[in-house]
């Protein structure tokens, strides 16, 4: 196996939803440094028993990016687990750069975002024929910024289905700002809190009592919003056209 950093989507937490490319690479590391906060510590299981373990979310960026410097001078193989797919809000873009800029070879493996794990869960299909065709995956702004233009209330203008990752700490202004936006109060609201973890929760509710809910559940971080016309899909029975005869597009 090439001596290189793997960024490795870990997926939401059950290990069954590792690819098989990142089950292989995690077993062959030298060194293994995971997101603790997000990523299973059971898909270490498949690690090497030499395999140095670290923990991620206790580490700075300069003193991650030594760890994996120092280990691929020395010809190992690093797996960096990050929770999900790396390409949301996986911070790897910095990571990347910094090996860029050290002339050191990466490679990134895709995996099962939380999103996709959640819709799996709830048996729902974002995109509804007629009902929304457009996914939108946002946050609320935190010690990220976002920018202006993509604010939440402006966001749920378009009344699709959305996504609303790492902001169930702040769901009173999720819910004013997609409320203002213009989602009608009983627009259909889910949080799903530990998806594919033993402990996962599901809350499925309407935009109006989804602060009330949230605060009683208790439930803080590790948990995705899902908003929109496509989670009442089941009682609408819409049926996709692509199964009609004489569908052409
Ligand atoms: N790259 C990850 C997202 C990392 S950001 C992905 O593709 O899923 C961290 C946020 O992702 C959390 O605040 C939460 O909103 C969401 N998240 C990650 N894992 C989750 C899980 N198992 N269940 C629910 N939400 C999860």
């Amino acid at each position: 196996m090439a001596v290189k950093v793997y960024f490795i989507g870990a997926g939401p937490g059950d290990p069954e939803l590792l690819t098989v490319r990142a089950k292989n690479i995690i077993s062959r590391a030298d060194v293994i440094i995971y997101a603790d906060s997000l990523v299973n510590p059971e898909v270490c299981s498949f690690a090497l028993e030499k395999a140095e373990i670290y923990r991620s979310a206790s580490l700075t960026l300069e003193e991650t990016t030594e760890i994996i410097v120092n280990a691929v001078r020395e010809g190992k193989v690093v797996a960096r687990l990050q929770s999900g797919d790396p390409s949301i809000y996986g911070a790897i873009q910095e990571q990347m750069a910094v090996l860029e800029e050290k002339g050191i070879e990466y490679e990134i493996i895709p995996g099962v975002s939380s999103l996709f794990a959640a819709a799996a869960i709830l048996k729902m299909e974002l995109t509804v024929p007629e009902l929304s065709q457009t996914v939108i995956i946002t946050r609320m702004e935190g010690k990220t910024p976002v920018p202006p233009a993509e604010d939440l209330k402006s966001l749920a203008r378009h009344q699709s289905s959305m996504a609303i990752f790492l902001s169930a700490s702040m769901i009173e202004k999720v819910v004013s700002e997609l409320l203002a936006g213009g989602y009608p109060p009983e627009t259909p609201a889910v949080v799903v809190y530990k998806a594919s973890w033993k402990d996962e929760v599901v809350l499925r509710t309407t935009l109006k009592k989804l602060v009330e809910e949230v605060k009683a559940s208790g439930i803080k971080k590790q948990a995705l919003i899902l908003v929109g016309a496509f989670l009442e899909a089941k009682k609408k029975k819409r049926r996709s056209r692509l199964y009609n005869r004489g569908f052409e597009k």
